[in-house]
């Protein structure tokens, strides 16, 4: 396994090509707005290394014996399923951030039975040359970026009735030696700090779509692959040197565009060209593992919103307040609901035909559904408790300014135990996670990212089996008509 240094001079080594703000970034390790998010993948490896986190950390490879990275192990059981959204909550609390390498373990997880699946009914070989790519990920302690969202154009249509053929990744060539691609993946999540991509198709395809059901892995600084960096609310708060505005100056997250200009693929590397009738399952598997890890990131950041809630209260001397006492109850309960939800879908896991677990996919569903909903209402109830103050107040500057500092200092201090530096600072970070940088990841990520509410609706009324449940209701009531 990897050491965290280790991770960040690998990272140094890459020759990724990556737009930020209209600029190729010279070195992404070290630039201000970039930094703090390669900073959150990095505690996946400081914490590895740590004896105390060992258990949730790593994992036995099932391949070869030898200790790895949860991060890049298959599960094998579902007491693998719920190490895992505790793992996951760990890094939530440490980072108060989407440290971005749960897409890559949920990616492969879900290649590992489908490219299974495939083989035995189509006769192909495609698993055979993902667990030689799962191998060397697991020798290396790779990161690596599942991309799966297309940019997906004009949604009523088809990926090949689109009036721009590369809305959607496809294969424009087919060589003896692999295959040529073209197009572009969405928002993906902590692409720059990533040292390969595995790549899948978005949607359920058809015939016509064969060219689209394509799945792939490459280098992340593969020829013809670029990057164009997303803006987060606050951003270039980054750029001013302090550490008070930026409300979290260590820990982020990133999404970029990802985009394939005619990128080369050895076969050896493709593990899905044209098998448009499993594209459907690949899309369910990883976004039913992804709505899983939900259920373990968003309640460890839940966490950390939550303490920072409880210490605004304590700093403006509120905190024996029964309403306020009692709406950080009603967060915990929140937070906890969104935990039960991860750990059950886990422990209601099933072995696939390739020997992995899948969790639970209905509740799985249900859980990403409540992730829509409850982290919102967790960041009113901070919002309410912390006080318009957290939007008025001045920065960091004026708070270090030898003239108003003083002024600062004076006014805006609560209980007069705690400097008021502090209580700015809790304020901020209160900010940063609910309306802030950190607000993509903890509510709109939890949103969209693993598919929006609707996707989860879909699932669960083809999962929920209605009429299971009428005929119970039937037998109950003594109705014999059929
Ligand atoms: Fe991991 Fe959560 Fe970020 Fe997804 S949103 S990559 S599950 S930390
Ligand atoms: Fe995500």
């Amino acid at each position: 396994m990897k050491t965290a240094a280790e991770y960040e001079e690998s990272l140094r080594k890459l020759n990724l090509k990556v737009y930020l703000q209209g600029e190729l970034v010279e070195n992404p390790v070290d630039h201000p707005i970039i930094r703090p998010s390669m900073n959150s993948v990095k505690m996946t490896y400081a914490l590895a290394e740590k004896s105390e986190y060992q258990e949730l950390m790593t994992a036995t490879s099932h391949l070869t014996g030898k200790k790895v990275n949860r991060f890049c192990h298959l599960h094998q059981s579902t007491d693998d399923l719920v190490k895992k959204v505790k793992m996951q909550r760990l890094l939530g609390q440490k980072t108060a951030a989407c440290f971005q390498r749960c897409v890559g373990m949920d990616a492969i997880n879900a290649c590992d039975s489908v490219t299974f699946e495939m083989d035995q009914k189509l006769g192909t070989n495609y698993h055979e040359r993902f667990n030689k790519f799962l191998l060397q990920m697991q020798e290396e302690d790779w990161t690596v970026d599942g991309a799966m969202t297309d940019p997906k154009g004009d949604r009523g249509l088809a990926p090949s009735q689109q009036a721009d053929p590369d809305l959607y990744v496809h294969v424009v060539e087919k060589r003896e030696d692999g295959i040529v691609v073209r197009g572009a993946k969405a928002h993906q999540t902590g692409a720059i700090n990533s040292h390969w991509i595995l790549v899948m198709p978005t949607i359920s395809m058809g015939e016509a779509d064969a060219d689209y059901a394509v799945s792939f892995v490459a280098p992340a600084d593969a020829e013809g692959i670029y990057y164009i960096y997303g803006r987060q609310s606050c951003d270039t708060r980054k750029l001013e040197g302090g550490t008070i505005d930026v409300g979290n100056s260590q820990f982020g997250g990133h999404e970029a565009l990802m985009v394939f200009d005619d990128v080369f693929i050895p076969w050896e590397n493709v593990f899905m060209c044209g098998e448009y009738e499993f594209s459907g399952a690949l899309v369910e598997r990883f976004a039913g593992y992804h709505r899983q890890s939900y259920g373990g990131c968003k309640v460890g950041v839940g966490d950390v919103l939550i303490g920072a809630t409880a210490l605004a209260a304590d700093f403006n001397g509120v905190a024996k307040a029964t309403h306020i006492k009692d709406k950080l109850i009603e967060m915990m309960h929140l937070n906890e609901t969104l935990y039960a939800c991860g750990i059950a879908c886990s422990a209601e896991g099933n072995k696939t035909a390739s020997g992995n677990y899948l969790i639970n996919m209905l509740l799985a569903n249900v859980c990403k559904q409540n992730v829509t909903r409850l982290p919102y209402e967790i960041a009113r109830l901070a919002q309410d408790i912390a006080g318009g103050l957290m939007v008025t107040m001045p920065s960091e500057k004026d708070l270090r300014n030898p003239e108003i500092g003083k002024v600062v200092e004076k006014y805006f201090v609560g209980v007069s135990s705690v400097p008021t530096e502090d209580r700015m600072r809790i304020l901020r970070l209160i900010e940063n996670l609910t309306l802030g940088t950190a607000a993509v990841g903890y509510l709109t990520e939890s949103m969209h990212g693993a598919g929006s509410p609707q996707a989860q609706r879909i699932m669960i009324s083809r999962q929920g089996n209605l009429a299971q449940k009428k005929e119970l209701a039937k037998a109950i009531a003594r109705i014999e008509t059929k």
